[in-house]
């Protein structure tokens, strides 16, 4: 049984509040906000993997905190549809039983992740819009309108017994919106005029000073692209950038060039959008993959999904040569309109290399402005700040570094008020505990990473647990193989190691045809895959994955390691 907790001399409940994930990372947003029995989670986020992270494929939150809660868990709400704020719903549905709250687009995303995982919970989708009210238990959630760098955003604030509490979700201040949603200022000003208790910050670009600017400064870069480009025009961004789309497919009917979406996620997400009304493309523009063989280049713009260097992306195949329906000549260009995610370097430049190789042009947002951020730098963040004015300022979303920076900031905005706000750093599994004066800091509850593989649903528990569980059941095998550096061959008979994994030796042994298996895989691969040590790495655990699950009815871990010689 959790305690509840209470003033101790009034006896009253106090608001508590603890950030699971978030602070600290890139990825991994949410937040527990609670009063009495009622629970309100805010954003589920999930993390890509590290490199180091051998055979794992996702990250979320640990939510225990959730789950020793369940029965006061009574609703999720969702601020906007990026992965790093709803990655993680289909590990945190079965943790409670009320329903997710967000907007059209961030539950159609939800329900295509949902869908992927077999998870069906689409009477829990509730479907809210900026400025709806809805009252949960001792909370009534108010939600507001943010522009960031996909549509349908929000903020959202909290009513509660002891005072509104605001998260402020992903946020810029885009003046100039594609779709016209403009920035709630109004609201956020009224609340903050009736007096706010709490206010939890996106800190993500407190480093940048200055404004951030509107989705549409990256039209004149676009222009000059489209226009001095002879051969095929190959973009990257994020699927979910509906924004970024939106400007390129109307920038490809100025300059007369079809569109085709390549990657199943640009599939995906432009179907998604244009289903919704986010997103259109005047009829006869868009093209199939297959069909972009049969225009002359000079008349194509691919978007394809991969701009982060993911191995198996549309962008990795087509920068090797490998894709069915794109290749790469010297009269294309490519353009990253993205930006290079921590952490995601080394990939990065591996991609841009092997399109290098390829002779086509390569433009990124250090070149030419092809790329715009969709969080707030230093003024609109103290701008949010000085709206809101509230008695308590807690910097969320960033590395300690950028959230002690935006508390830094605060404190110089603030110091000469009449009422001083209180800043406070917290930090992931930090309780926070506020009554009708202010809040502090009250206790530490167990909050960090869970890591998942593809086999693993349910992976929830820490990270050892998880290991071993999946190591007692299933064991382990590591394919070893040397790889020559230059011809990207073989080199003598790859070797599995396995351990806890039942299997019978000899010269029919399965593992003999596994490590012909993965020969076979290395021959049929191009060279410049073979010497793409990520990209084998990734290929041969798919592979022996589906060999021993399909062959011997086993799930067991495959870290395959390659040694260049
Ligand atoms: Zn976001
Ligand atoms: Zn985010």
């Amino acid at each position: 049984m959790v305690v509840r907790p209470a003033d101790s001399a009034s006896n009253q409940p106090l608001l508590e509040v603890v950030p699971l994930g978030g602070l600290g990372e890139f990825g991994l947003n949410a937040m527990a906000v609670s009063y009495a029995d009622t629970l309100i989670a805010i954003d589920a986020g999930s993390m890509f993997p590290e490199p180091e992270l051998l055979g794992i494929d996702l990250i979320v939150p640990d939510f225990s905190y959730l789950r020793q809660r369940e029965a006061r868990t009574r609703a999720l709400v969702l601020t906007h549809g990026h992965e790093d704020h709803i990655g993680a719903v289909p590990y945190v549905v079965k943790q409670f039983a009320g329903p997710i709250y967000g907007t059209p687009m961030t539950l159609a995303l939800v329900e295509a992740k949902l869908a992927d995982h077999g998870i069906d919970v689409a009477d829990r989708l509730v479907p809210v819009h900026p400025r709806d009210r809805i009252t949960v238990g001792d909370i009534t959630l108010e939600f507001l309108r943010v522009t960031h760098s996909m549509p349908d955003c929000m903020a959202v604030a909290l009513h509660t017994p002891v005072g509104v509490v605001i998260h402020t979700g992903d946020f810029k201040i885009d003046q100039t919106p594609l779709d016209g949603e403009q920035f709630d200022f109004h609201r956020f000003a009224q609340l903050g005029a009736e007096g706010v208790l709490a206010l939890f910050s996106d800190s993500t670009n407190i480093e940048r000073p200055g404004f951030t600017g509107s989705e549409i400064t990256v039209v004149p870069a676009f222009e000059e692209i489209f226009s001095s480009t002879r051969g095929k025009l190959v973009v990257t961004s994020f699927a979910t950038s509906v924004y970024r789309l939106q400007i390129l497919v109307n920038l490809a009917a100025q300059f007369g060039r079809k569109i085709a979406f390549v990657g199943r996620g640009m599939v995906d997400s432009s179907q998604l959008a244009q289903r919704l009304g986010y997103l259109s493309i005047p009829a006869g523009l868009a093209i199939r993959e297959s069909e972009i063989k049969s225009h002359p280049a000079g008349s194509v713009v691919c978007l394809v999904t991969g701009s982060q260097g993911e191995p198996m992306s549309a962008l990795s195949r087509i920068a090797i040569n490998d894709h069915r329906h794109v290749s790469l000549t010297p009269d294309d260009v490519v353009v990253f309109s993205s930006r290079e995610i921590p952490g995601n370097e080394r990939s990065i430049d591996r991609v841009v290399n092997h399109i290098a190789r390829r002779g086509a042009e390569i433009i990124n947002e250090g070149i030419k402005h092809v790329h715009v951020s969709g969080h707030g730098s230093e003024e609109e963040l103290k701008l949010l700040l000085s709206l809101v004015r509230p008695r308590c300022f807690i910097p969320i979303h960033g590395t300690f570094r950028q959230r002690s920076r935006h508390a830094r900031v605060g404190e110089r905005l603030t110091r000469d008020l009449p009422n001083r706000v209180e800043i406070i750093v917290a930090e992931n599994g930090d309780v926070l505990h506020f009554d009708k004066d202010g809040g502090r800091m009250a206790d530490k509850v167990p909050a960090g990473r869970v890591l998942i593989d593809g086999t693993a649903v349910t992976g929830l528990g820490d990270e050892v647990l998880r290991d071993r569980r999946h190591l007692a059941e299933d064991g382990l095998v590591v394919p070893v193989l040397a790889i020559n550096k230059q011809t990207g061959a073989l080199e003598g008979v790859p070797e599995l190691i396995t351990r806890g994994f039942a299997i019978e030796q000899g010269a029919e042994s399965p593992l003999r045809e596994a490590s012909r298996l993965i020969a076979e895989l290395i021959e049929s691969a191009s060279v410049e895959e073979r010497t793409d040590y990520g990209m084998m790495r990734d290929k041969i655990s798919v592979e022996l994955r589906r060999f021993f699950r399909k062959r011997l009815g086993q799930r067991p871990l495959v870290l395959p390691v390659i040694m260049e010689i």
